[in-house]
């Protein structure tokens, strides 16, 4: 049975085209660093990130937890904001791999205020950890873009300061969509990169860190002190390679189906939208306003070939992607307006 699936951009099937070239790929053994495709898709990942080097990890998490490893030192203190991904869904693995401390800022719609960031980097004190890294995120999880301008001051600090900046870039396509830029001018604030190829992109598995030649090269050895150095992984960077150039091209049209998805929503009673908050491919939304209970609607859609998650502090979450079309927006909008009435 074919499902309407919302739950998350991650939940993307390969496309046909991408098995038929994981298919054909042409591989090698990528520790040694001969596998062709990967080659070619960290080469790629580079000039569209405007980076001198990339490297293929097996997860965003992975990538994230990486360039902590490989920009700090144990004991080092990172600042980032409370509710990004980092902090809120790697399972404290930064913690337990490079061994830093995570100094959360408080976060409005996935920004900073660059006051608290300057007033917090540590100078020189026999008492005092080292700031050893500034992570930012754009788009952010909870699905919010970040402008230029932002990105740029901080930057700024950081460099004044002499401390490097991280940006979790997971979603950094859909944020280059809807800030009408290309990725490279984004990235550009930041020392590190990582972008995932396998949420909106469609590749079945896979994220790119990105960075200067030396970095990169530091990041690899510690990918394989994680057990992240893979071999034959062409057939994976097959896929990526299809993400990266037809599959970023089309996120707009996630975006236009997530806007369609939430000013229909909000058409029906009690449905409260947050329309402003509809940037790339996520829609939020709170029902309390119908009395219906919204812990009850996974189950009801599921009965109607659609999944979505279960509500986080009541608020729902929907999010397009390219297994969804408007037509199936249209059907999920009858269903959950026949369902709360
Ligand atoms: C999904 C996501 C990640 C992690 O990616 P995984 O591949 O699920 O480990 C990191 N940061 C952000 C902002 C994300 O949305």
């Amino acid at each position: 049975m074919r499902y309407i699936d919302l739950r998350s951009d991650t939940v993307t099937l390969p496309t046909q085209e991408m098995r038929d070239a994981m298919y054909k790929a042409e591989v090698g053994d990528d520790v040694y660093g001969d596998d062709p495709t990967v080659l070619e898709l960290e080469e790629y990942a580079s000039s569209l990130l405007g980076k001198e080097s990339s490297l293929f990890v097996p997860s965003g998490t992975f990538g994230n937890q990486l360039a902590l490893f490989t920009h700090c030192q144990r004991g080092d203190e990172v600042l980032l904001g409370d509710d990004c991904h980092i902090v809120a869904h790697e399972v404290g693995a930064a913690s337990v791999i490079a061994g830093v401390n995570l100094r959360t800022l408080s976060s409005t719609k996935g920004q900073l205020n660059s006051a608290d960031i300057e007033s917090r980097i540590r100078g020189e004190d026999i008492h005092f950890p080292t700031t050893g890294l500034i992570c930012l995120e754009n788009a952010s999880s909870n699905g919010q873009v970040v402008s230029l301008e932002y990105m740029k001051n901080i930057y700024s600090i950081s460099q004044h300061a002499g401390v490097p900046v991280h940006l979790d870039g997971a979603r950094i396509f859909n944020a280059a969509a809807t800030l009408g830029v290309q990725a490279e001018d984004i990235a550009k604030y930041s020392d590190s990169v990582m972008f995932c190829l396998s949420k909106g992109l469609c590749a079945p598995v896979g994220s790119m860190l990105s960075g200067s030649k030396e970095f990169i090269a530091k990041a690899r050895k510690k990918r394989k002190l994680m057990g992240g150095g893979m071999r034959q992984i062409g057939i994976l960077a097959a896929a990526g390679l299809i993400a990266l150039g037809k599959m970023r091209l089309r996120l707009h049209e996630d975006h236009k189906n997530a806007l369609l998805l939430g000013t229909e929503l909000a058409k029906i009673p009690g449905i409260n939208v947050f329309m402003e908050d509809i940037q790339i491919n996520m829609v939020f939304f709170d029902m309390s306003g119908t009395g219906y209970d919204p812990g009850r609607l996974a189950t009801e859609l599921l009965n109607k070939g659609i999944k979505i998650n279960p509500p986080e502090n009541g608020i729902m979450r929907f999010v397009t992607n390219y297994w969804v079309t408007e037509d199936d927006i249209r059907y999920v909008v009858d269903c959950v307006e026949n369902i709360v009435k």
